[in-house]
């Protein structure tokens, strides 16, 4: 294995060496991929197309990398990029896009939440000259009322502000074209939320709709806090809405502001009356204070991510990886 010298991995040989990279990021996945291949390979096969199949370990701490060895033994076409430590499926996706060698790629959960069935039609519509065939899920099972409701509040409050709306319920089971996935190489931002920037890059872009299926076996690696940040981050990347938001509110808290200082004038000018008017202060300071924090709350949402882009830190480090010296691919 080699590595440039910002710890890359340096491939060889360059440009495309088979019709379709599957990339698929594992976290803590040892239990499914037995099941995981046992399913996908087939209907790989089937296709006649030749393939390779990406898998990142996410910096699991069970055996996932141990097993993934194993079914590289007789398949060599499985390429293998180990983390050093967890960064996350966006990242995971990124370096897989950034090693995939094929002419289109599909990232695909681990899990099977993305049936493999689907792969056939994605590359039906990929023929008809789309450059994004995104998968659309028509039902979540498995998935909790809660989940769906902040999903669906997700959706409309984005689409709503982003400049480029997000397809709503979909995630990142797609396929996209070799263009595509050179343009997305080529965006240097840190925070990835690859739904957003799927979007963002444009070209022929259609849908198909699926059945997501529960989880095969384990339980999801979002929990409640994840999950909000990946909507903050959602929201903070693809829109500055949340920074121009309070401007107004600033400027109609001001203007009723006024409104009541002149109201108050107007009582003691004419009435003259001494109002004791601790009430109204309080609940004014206290307004005040709040809306100050929440807007310097929203600043700091944004800076921390300006802050997370200039320090140009590597996206992940790659501890080791398997199979990206030959290119083997079935
Ligand atoms: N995953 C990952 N890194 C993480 C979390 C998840 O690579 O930090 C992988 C995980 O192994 C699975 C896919 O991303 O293949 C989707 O994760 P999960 O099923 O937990 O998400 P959900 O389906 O609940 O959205
Ligand atoms: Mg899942």
């Amino acid at each position: 294995m080699q590595f440039t010298k910002d710890g890359e991995l340096s491939l060889q040989p360059e440009g495309t060496v088979c019709d379709l990279s599957i990339i698929a990021p594992m976290y803590n996945e040892q239990n499914n991929i037995d099941y995981f291949f046992e399913k996908l390979l087939p209907i790989l096969n089937n296709l006649n197309m030749s393939y390779e199949i990406i898998c990142i370990n996410d910096g699991s701490t069970d055996n996932t990398l141990e097993e993934l060895l194993k079914f590289r033994q007789d398949n060599p076409f499985i390429k293998i990029i180990n983390f050093s430590r967890n960064f996350g499926k966006e990242i995971a996706l990124t370096a897989g896009l950034r090693y995939s060698r094929g002419q289109a790629m599909i990232p695909i959960d681990a899990d099977l939440q993305d049936p493999p069935e689907l792969i056939e039609r994605l590359i039906a519509k990929w023929r008809e000259n789309y450059d994004v065939v995104y998968a659309v899920r028509e039902t979540r099972h498995g998935e909790t009322l809660m989940k769906r409701l902040t999903a669906n509040l997700f959706y409309r409050f984005i689409n709503c502000f982003s400049e480029t709306p997000i397809p709503k319920n979909t995630g990142d089971f797609r396929l996209l074209d070799r263009r595509v996935v050179e343009v997305l190489n080529h965006i240097p931002e840190r925070t990835r939320f690859m739904k957003g920037l799927f979007a963002w890059v444009g070209f022929r872009q259609t849908g198909i709709s699926f059945e997501r299926q529960p989880r095969h076996l384990g339980t999801t690696k979002w929990s409640f806090w994840k999950l909000w940040n990946f909507a903050l981050d959602g929201i903070t990347l693809f829109s500055t809405a949340g920074l121009k938001f309070w401007s107004y509110v600033g400027i109609v808290i001001s203007m009723l502001s006024f409104a009541y200082a002149l109201f108050l004038i107007s009582l003691v000018l004419f009435f003259g009356r001494d109002v004791p008017g601790y009430a109204s202060i309080m609940v004014a300071i206290l307004f005040l204070g709040g809306l100050q924090l929440i807007s310097l709350g929203i600043l700091g949402e944004y800076l921390g991510r300006v802050y997370a882009e200039v320090k140009h830190r590597p996206l992940y480090i790659i501890s080791d990886s398997y199979g990206f010296e030959d290119s083997e691919t079935k």
